[in-house]
């Protein structure tokens, strides 16, 4: 079976995580500081936060901005669920507006309707790794005074008009085990803004800068060294990596003729790039259920990002979040995702098996 995602995890990895456990330095060491650093690097940013999980990048991002009991956050209903739960968190409300098909992005023309007088923030998630459009949402946020709370767990390295994902407002990333880069468990908040990386700072290690002096209600969301230091590794790899699934991608795109299929359109705008968490096709012409199962007779693994959107989640309707919400593009695009393998794992054979797989369906 080709999976569907595969940590690729060589010598360095493991020789980084013996040296940790000879170093002694289990937690709060040089190794997390680094990673700090040089992801920050990557995307442009004064700051980096290195924390536990993407999850908790969220929920700190959300606790820095001051977002709270009353305020709104508007948000894509296409997503992991985290990225909902993290307004939830803090007692805000999400409020869903509709997205691209052609994307799988937040329509950013459908976002102005949808502010009110307590709209704190925006929350864009560059999905699959494929940027969201920007522009108009720095434009929207600035006319109205909102916070940009960028979700780019899927997204590090990406580029939107030349500049690095993460950079535009706070940055949530993830370094869970599938992503593009991981260290099993991870999570960084990028910013350029030193209060909010302050106020980060101090969320993450119980609001305390000074040891057993407590300024603010924190949490323990520290990142390990040991993670720190397979994150490491992995960013040295970040444009080699990316670099793999962006070919992956292409061949894909190149070599699926299916009428059936509607495969992911190419990044399109100058500067932009996407590093392609996920190539996900839309089936159209047939039954999605009966397309996975043929695929995975052939040995090509699938799976389906995401197949409930948001706003027809239980937790989210008990909630009273999904009255009278119209998303008509966010639950057809639910229906028909499917995600084929594109991680840097794949061989050639591989992707030919891949292709050759779908165009038979
Ligand atoms: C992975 C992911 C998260 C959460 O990250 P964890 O590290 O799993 O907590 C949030 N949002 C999106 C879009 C993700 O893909």
């Amino acid at each position: 079976m080709i999976p569907i995602a595969k940590p690729l995890i060589g010598d360095a990895e493991k020789q980084a995580v013996m040296d940790v456990l000879d170093s002694g330095m289990l937690v709060q060491g040089p190794r997390t500081a680094e990673l700090e650093k040089q992801w920050a690097a990557v995307c442009g940013t004064r700051h980096a936060v290195a924390v536990v999980n993407g999850t908790a990048a969220l929920h700190v991002a959300m606790l820095a901005n001051g977002i709270g009991p009353g305020d709104e956050v508007i948000t894509t209903p296409f997503t992991f669920m985290a990225s909902v739960n993290s307004i939830l968190f803090v007692g805000a409300k999400p409020v869903f507006v509709d997205i691209c098909a052609d994307t799988f992005n937040i329509n950013v023309d459908a976002i102005e309707a949808a502010i009110t007088p307590r709209t704190k923030a925006i929350l864009p998630v560059h999905l699959y790794g494929r940027p969201a459009d920007m522009d108009p949402i720095l434009a929207i946020a600035q006319r109205h005074n909102l916070k940009v709370i960028e979700d780019a767990a899927q997204a590090i390295g990406a580029h939107y008009k030349g500049r690095p994902i993460g950079s535009f407002g706070t940055a949530c990333f993830s370094l869970y085990a599938t992503k593009n880069v991981m260290s099993a468990e991870g999570g960084m908040i990028t910013t350029n803004d030193d209060e909010i990386a302050r106020q980060c700072r101090l969320l993450r290690q119980h609001g305390s800068e000074r040891r057993y002096y407590h300024d603010i209600l924190g949490y323990n969301f520290r990142l390990s060294d040991l993670h720190a230091a397979i994150g490491l590794v992995q960013l040295g790899r970040l444009p080699e990596l990316n670099a793999q699934r962006q070919a992956n991608a292409a061949y894909l795109n190149q070599h699926i003729h299916n009428p059936k299929i509607v495969t992911p359109t190419a990044e399109r705008t100058p500067g932009s790039d996407a590093v392609w968490h996920q190539y996900t096709i839309r089936v159209t012409g047939l039954d999605r259920d009966a397309a996975m199962q043929q695929l995975t007779a052939v040995g090509v693994g699938t799976s389906i990002f995401y197949p409930v959107p948001a706003h027809q989640q239980r937790h989210i309707i008990e909630r009273g979040y999904a009255q009278d919400v119209q998303l008509p593009v966010a639950e057809q695009v639910a229906r028909e995702v499917l995600s084929l393998p594109v991680h840097p794992a794949l061989s050639p054979d591989d992707l030919r098996t891949i292709a050759e797989a779908v165009n038979a369906l």
